[in-house]
Formats: structure tokens, C-alpha cells, sequence
């Protein structure tokens, strides 16, 4: 009884101007639930690919979700397909015609002969008041499925889906409560890690386990489903940890935090400042760091040395050591860790320099990048290469670099 279709009607949801939002919202809201969405689709306003549509979700889900199409011109045919499909007569409804002419009433309009078209309901549905707009939406029963009906613009969709449909699903519904984990690992590729866990999630299909991969930064989530919370924290116990060891250092985050919060998070609490010397990622990773309200706290700021010239003025590097080593080394990257922290004053000192490509302007293959980290206790360098495009190297230095100093201040 959990399994859910969203049907999106509508001819401009098939063009580039419109999105389809209101599925997402629909979707959200559902799993709250633990109803999960399958399959949604969009349909343009065409009578008999509506119906099929119907036809077919009828087919396969619990319960279906039709938006749009509710409005009193010849192209809203919701009420007409849905009828339809289900062999059901539309009924002319008194009491929704008069709740619709009121409705003009009060905004000093009279009522076009057209909108009677949305006081019909199909036969058996309830309606579902909807104060923001003149078509109600349905509530439909027919055997073991739901068929509901929303309007399409989602100012009024939402507040039928939260006021309207949740509770009717709730109340049919048996208790279910879901748990999750929310995992973040930086450091390592999706198959890597795939590899690496999916011997212990695929053993098991509650916890539901999704992988979301993005530049530098993989997401885990686990979500177990049970009638009862313990039972669902219990499902969870049987994998989580497992997977939590084998990640060991790699995981950053147990609950969705960013890396440039769990690092802002980590200098506050041992009462730690920071500061950053930048070349290659020319200030996205003090982007990142002030993206976090309360970094003011533990980041103190940060030096964008383009050029030999400003590594040398403004961080102190030697400019002897740039002559023989080049600007895109280990001993550099160093230098300017610890130029910056001098500089600052600041307890860390965190810094980067790299070949972000496509050219190379030393010689030394572009993807290649040292990250630098400066403490009371000396500094530390990393040689880092990283595929792609010029813009994913510059991310993926910046996000390497972050959680270089993640696991340096630890
Ligand atoms: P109306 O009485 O306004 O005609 P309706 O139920 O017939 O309501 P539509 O005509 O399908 O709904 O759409 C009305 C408005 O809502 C349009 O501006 C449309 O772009 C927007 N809309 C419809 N469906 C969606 C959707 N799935 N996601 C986002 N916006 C939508
Ligand atoms: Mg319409």
C-alpha cells in the first residue's frame, strides 16, 4: 500500500519554459510517509494519452497522484480521463457550483458558464476544498487504489496536498517510521567505494541504501523503514556500522554536514583559528569557508597569490626556492602554509598550488596540485593529480584541500 505514480498534466510541461515542481513537491511529501514514488510522468492535454496513463498507473501503483488540468477550459480533461479509466460517470455537484459562484461573487465577478466544468466530480470522489482556487480537487477510492486529483498551480497544489491528501493517507495507512543515516566521504571515487561497501548494503534491502556522487564528495544515505522507531534504528544498527568502519577516516560527515562545516566545526571547538594561501583555486576555498554562518569565529582570512611574484611579497616564499623547485611543489606549497600562518597568526594555516590546466605553464602536467598545511608543529605537504577539465581540477583541489586539513587538525 506504499507505492505511488504521479501523472503531471499539462501541455506547457512539455516545453522548456515550465517545469514540472509540482511532482517534486507531491514526492516529498509522500515519503514522509514512507510512500515511495516509482514512476512519474508527464502528459500533455490529450484526452486519450491521459486516460492510457491513468489506465496504466491504475495498474501498477497504490495510489495516483494527477496534477493539473483541473480549470475550466476545453484543455483541462483531468476530471474527463480519470472518470474514464475508471468506468465512473462525472456528476454534476449543487453544492461545489454554488461554493465556485460565491467565490466570484466575493471578488464582485459573475461566474462564466464555462466554469460549471469544475463543479463535476467523478462519480463516488470526495472533494477536496480548495480555498485558494475555484476547482476542487478529488479524492477518489476505487478498490485498493487512491486516485487523487490536484490542481495545477502549486500555490494552491500545496496546501490540498498538506491540509487534504496526507492526512486521508495517513489515516489509511499502518504506522511506519523511518530512520536514516546520512554519510559524506571524501577522498575517493563512486566505484571505489562501491567496491568498498556494497558487500555489506546489498546483503540487505531495509536499510534502503542510496549513493549520490558528486565532485570529491560522495553522499550515503540509508533509510530504514519498520512499524516502530526501535525497530527501524534496530535495522539500521545491522548495517551502519559495518559501513562506518570500513570507510574509517574517509567519512566525514554522520549527518549531511559540508566539509567546510565539519572543519569550521572542529577549529571552534578546540578554540583554533585559520587562515589560507591560495593559488590555483583563486579563493574558492575561502568561498567555501565563509559559506558557513559563524566562520568569523575560527577563520581569520586568507592571501590569493596568482603569480611567483605575490608568493614571494606577500607570503614570503623564497624566491630561490620557487627558481629551483618551481611554484608548483611540495617545498612551496609549504612555504606558503607557513608564510601565511606567520603572517596571520592564526593557529593553522592551510594553502595550495597547482597546474589547473589545460596548459601547462612549468611543464608540470596540469591536474597536479601540492596542498599545504601549517601548524605549531611544522608543516606538511600532499601531492595531489586530479583528471578533468580546468574546472574540475580547481574544485576537486579546493575540496582536497579541506579535507586535507580536516584530517591534519585531527
Ligand atoms: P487552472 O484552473 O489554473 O487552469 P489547472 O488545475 O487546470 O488550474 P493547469 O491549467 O494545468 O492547472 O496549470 C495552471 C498553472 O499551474 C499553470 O501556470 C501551470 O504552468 C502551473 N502548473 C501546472 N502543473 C504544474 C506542475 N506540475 N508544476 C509546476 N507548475 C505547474
Ligand atoms: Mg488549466
Amino acid at each position: 500500500m506504499r507505492d505511488a505514480e504521479i501523472i503531471a498534466v499539462g501541455s506547457e510541461l512539455l516545453t522548456h519554459d515550465k517545469l514540472d515542481t509540482n511532482s517534486l513537491f507531491v514526492t516529498e511529501q509522500l515519503n514522509t510517509l514512507g510512500v515511495e514514488v516509482r514512476r512519474k510522468l508527464v502528459v500533455g492535454d490529450d484526452r486519450v494519452r491521459l486516460e492510457a496513463a491513468i489506465r496504466h498507473a491504475l495498474g501498477h501503483a497504490d495510489i495516483v497522484v494527477l496534477t493539473g488540468g483541473l480549470g475550466p477550459t476545453e484543455d483541462d480533461l483531468t476530471r474527463d480521463a480519470t472518470a474514464a479509466a475508471l468506468g465512473r460517470k462525472l456528476i454534476f455537484s449543487e453544492e461545489i457550483c454554488e461554493w465556485i459562484a460565491e467565490r466570484f461573487r466575493k471578488f464582485n465577478r459573475t461566474m462564466a458558464e464555462i466554469n460549471k466544468r469544475q463543479a463535476y466530480l467523478v462519480e463516488g470522489a470526495e472533494p477536496l476544498p480548495n480555498p485558494r482556487g475555484t476547482a476542487p480537487g478529488q479524492w477518489i477510492v476505487s478498490g485498493d487504489r487512491v486516485i487523487v486529483m490536484l490542481p495545477g498551480p502549486p500555490g494552491e497544489l500545496k496546501p490540498l496536498v498538506v491540509n487534504e491528501m496526507i492526512p486521508r493517507l495517513q489515516k489509511m495507512l499502518p504506522p511506519l517510521a523511518i530512520r536514516t543515516r546520512f554519510y559524506r566521504v571524501a577522498g575517493m571515487g563512486e566505484s571505489d567505494l562501491d567496491a568498498l561497501i556494497a558487500p555489506v548494503y546489498t546483503k540487505v534491502e531495509n536499510p534502503a541504501t542510496t549513493i549520490l556522487a558528486g565532485m570529491g564528495d560522495i553522499q550515503i544515505h540509508l533509510r530504514a523503514r519498520a512499524a516502530t522507531a526501535e525497530e527501524a534504528e534496530r535495522l539500521l544498527e545491522q548495517v551502519a556500522p559495518q559501513i562506518e568502519e570500513l570507510l574509517g577516516d574517509r567519512l566525514y560527515s554522520r549527518n549531511g554536514d559540508t566539509l567546510e562545516t565539519v572543519v569550521g566545526k572542529m577549529l571552534r571547538e578546540r578554540g583554533a583559528t585559520l587562515s589560507v594561501a591560495e593559488s590555483c583555486t583563486g579563493g574558492m576555498i575561502g568561498e567555501r569557508i565563509t559559506n558557513v554562518a559563524g566562520s568569523s569565529d575560527y577563520f581569520v582570512g586568507g592571501f590569493l597569490t596568482y603569480s611567483d611574484e605575490m608568493k614571494v611579497r606577500l607570503l614570503g616564499v623564497d624566491p630561490a626556492l620557487i627558481a629551483e623547485r618551481t611554484a608548483v611543489s611540495a617545498e612551496v606549497a609549504r612555504a606558503m602554509a607557513e608564510g601565511a600562518r606567520a603572517r596571520t597568526c592564526s593557529t593553522y594555516a592551510l594553502s595550495i598550488t597547482g597546474e589547473a590546466g589545460p596548459e601547462s605553464a612549468t611543464g608540470i602536467p596540469a591536474g597536479t596540485l601540492f596542498l599545504g598545511f601549517a601548524s605549531e608543529a611544522g608543516s606538511e605537504a600532499r601531492k595531489i593529480n586530479v583528471p578533468g577539465d580546468r574546472n574540475r581540477v580547481r574544485m576537486l583541489g579546493a575540496q582536497s584541500a579541506l579535507d586535507f586539513a580536516r584530517k591534519q587538525i585531527r
